[in-house]
This record gives structure tokens, C-alpha cells and sequence, in this order.
């Protein structure tokens, strides 16, 4: 398993939820923009840190989403 973070830039973020379907980890917050389990938000960013293997979810969310709101960091050990 490899650490990684996610990231969503809350100002690109336009609510479309492209990515709710392809990581369900992704879901819709009280605002209408997008969160992440056990996600800091500052300075319109989301970020997210997992130890999984699910990793792959998380680029095809990365992937699917039409603004680009989303970046996938392996988090160096
Ligand atoms: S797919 Fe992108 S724009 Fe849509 S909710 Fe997810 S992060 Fe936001």
C-alpha cells in the first residue's frame, strides 16, 4: 500500500460529481461542493490523506472530473 493524498480545489469544483461514481469515498457537502472523509479544508482546498489501495479510484475521480479539480499525490515516505 502506498500513502497518497487527494486534493480538490474547491474553486474549480463546480459540484458536477463526476467523481462521486467512479470513488465512492468522494460525496456531496452541505455547500454543494464535494468532501472527503476525514478532509482539512483551508484556503478553498480539500485534502485528504489514505493508506489503502485504493488509489485508483481516487486518479479515475482525478480523470473524470471536467474541470480538472482534482490531483493525486503519492505522499513520499
Ligand atoms: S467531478 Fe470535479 S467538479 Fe465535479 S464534484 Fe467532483 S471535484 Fe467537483
Amino acid at each position: 500500500m502506498t500513502e497518497y493524498t487527494v486534493s480538490v480545489d474547491l474553486e474549480a469544483c463546480d459540484g458536477v460529481f463526476a467523481c462521486l461514481v467512479r470513488d465512492g469515498r468522494f460525496a456531496e457537502a452541505e455547500d454543494g461542493l464535494v468532501t472527503l472523509p476525514d478532509a482539512e479544508r483551508s484556503a478553498g482546498r480539500l485534502t485528504a490523506t489514505f493508506d489503502d489501495d485504493e488509489r485508483e479510484a481516487a486518479e479515475q475521480a482525478a480523470a473524470a472530473c471536467p474541470v480538472d479539480a482534482i490531483t493525486v499525490h503519492e505522499v513520499e515516505p
